[in-house]
């Protein structure tokens, strides 16, 4: 499998270091509130990746991490922050004060709507979901690796930074050059005091009395680790020192990867026997998602939950299949038509695969599978592949059986429920529409093929498909 590596810059080769086992370790959810559809196209990336390694007779073996603690509002360096809130609130505690919960209750209810969400998606489980709350003794060991490897110090302020001098190539992520970065609006006046270099950042801070919640002892006094400090425990926890593919949003490669690359790199360097200095072989970014237009958030008023579909009857598969229908670092804009499209298409695939189920099997030819497989396994170019699916269901010479089999195979990675209306009693025409049909009979052998077609239309209206077949006129619902 190729896919692009950030760091490269281009497509690379995909070879795990464990010969067999691709390692995977993915950014998961802040669990403050929902994921929008744009943060479920992100969680998506990591579920492809293993399909298609799985397809390559690889084991795969993902770990998610799960936010609870550290996430200020405006750790991304971007902007994004949510109305109402400081840039230096923890997101966690800031929505616990809102619902009036306690921080872990919040996040606990959060964290089973983001598992929720994934099954609706057909995401598979990953192997792992770690916690931070429940990995601040893996931090605080990290931390001190750090400091005793001269890569971190303690602030005026009590809090513990990253010396991002320290490391040669900070910035070989990113493309930010250490000088070229200045102090900026997410820097509080208090944490730049308190550290040496405006570009360093807090491993673990130092809480004031007024924080009474996710708060813990360490050697360097009472706080909560910084939010880059997580991924590089927890990664190293569960993989040691040397991870496959690392992926993530766009806007998690700066500063949020670029600073646990740093920090993972810094603590495991030549610490495990024939570990690689580089800890993270290949990070792996999905573009952003466009809604009618504009960015997700909620100040714009624009974000969209998958329930948000359910509730206006869509399957939530067509999200995944809209996201399919685009290269997965391919900026695109969703809209609600883009989604009812996908439904549609959605649901006709499964009535022609629960229609070819009837005939006998028959073997899928060796060439088309090799042509679905070959965009999969190039950089996870989905449109493609979709787009043989359909060549395929047109192609006359080849069998039913085939076509079923062909179908039922390729959504291993695609993940569609395309064989989920097979054995299914189709649904009776009701007979408005087999008057339809009748008079759309006659009028083919009159030749009135205006007429044939207003018929069609007409059909089309009450939420039917006509298709004219050697057997004459086929109709499938719609929807
Ligand atoms: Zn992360």
């Amino acid at each position: 499998m190729r896919l692009y590596d950030t760091k490269a810059r281009s497509v690379v080769e995909i070879v795990p270091v464990r010969p067999g086992q691709l390692s995977i370790y993915a950014c998961g959810p802040t669990v403050y509130r929902d994921a929008h559809v744009g943060n479920m196209r992100s969680f998506l990336l990591p579920d492809l990746i293993c399909r298609v390694a799985q397809s390559q007779g690889l084991t795969t073996h993902l770990v998610q991490n799960i936010t609870d603690v550290g996430h200020m509002a405006d750790d991304t360096g971007l902007g994004g922050v949510d109305e109402g809130q400081a840039d230096t609130e923890d997101r966690i505690l800031a929505q616990a004060g809102l619902e009036g919960r306690g921080a872990l209750e919040l996040a606990r209810g959060y964290e089973a709507r983001f598992h929720e969400d994934l099954a609706a998606l057909n995401i598979r489980p990953a192997q792992a979901y770690p916690r931070a709350s429940e990995s601040i003794p893996l931090m605080i060991d990290l931390i001190q690796v750090l400091l005793d490897r001269g890569h971190a110090y303690v602030g005026s302020d009590g809090s513990v930074f990253f010396d991002a001098t320290s490391v040669a190539d900070y910035g070989a992520l990113s493309g930010n050059r250490l000088e070229d970065l200045r102090p900026g609006h997410r820097f509080t006046a208090e944490m730049d005091s308190a550290k040496r270099f405006h570009a360093d950042w807090a491993l673990w801070k130092h809480a004031g009395d007024s924080r009474t919640q996710l708060v813990w002892e360490t050697p360097w006094g009472r706080g909560y680790p910084g939010w880059h400090t997580e991924c590089s425990a927890m990664s190293l926890d569960q993989f040691g020192s040397s991870i496959d593919v690392h992926t993530g949003g766009i806007d998690l490669r700066f500063p949020h990867h670029e600073d646990e690359r740093a920090q993972s790199n810094a603590a495991s360097a030549g610490s495990v026997a024939g570990g690689s200095a580089e800890v993270v072989q290949h990070w792996v970014h999905g573009e952003h998602l466009l809604f009618a237009g504009r960015k997700m958030s909620k100040s714009t008023g624009n974000v969209v939950l998958v329930r948000d579909l359910v509730d206006r009857g869509l399957d939530p598969l067509s999200l995944r299949l809209a996201f399919l229908q685009h290269r997965y670092r391919q900026q695109f804009n969703l809209t609600w038509e883009v989604l009812q499209t996908a439904d549609g298409q959605l649901r006709r695939w499964r009535e022609r695969v629960a229609e070819w189920a009837e005939a006998p099997s028959a073997p899928i030819p060796a060439d088309l599978q090799a042509a679905f497989e070959l965009p999969c396994q190039e950089d996870l170019d989905t449109p493609r592949a979709l787009q043989l699916l359909r060549e395929a269901e047109r192609i006359e010479d080849l069998a039913d059986g085939a076509k079923f089999e062909f179908f039922a195979w390729a959504d291993q990675i695609l993940g569609l429920d395309l064989v989920r209306d097979v054995g299914k009693a189709p649904q009776p025409v009701p007979e408005s529409v087999q008057r339809l049909m009748e008079e759309r009979a006659q009028a083919r052998l009159d030749k009135l093929w205006a007429r044939s077609d207003e018929l069609r239309d007409a059909m089309a209206e009450l939420g039917w498909q006509v298709r004219d077949t050697p057997e004459g006129q086929q109709v499938t619902p719609t929807r």
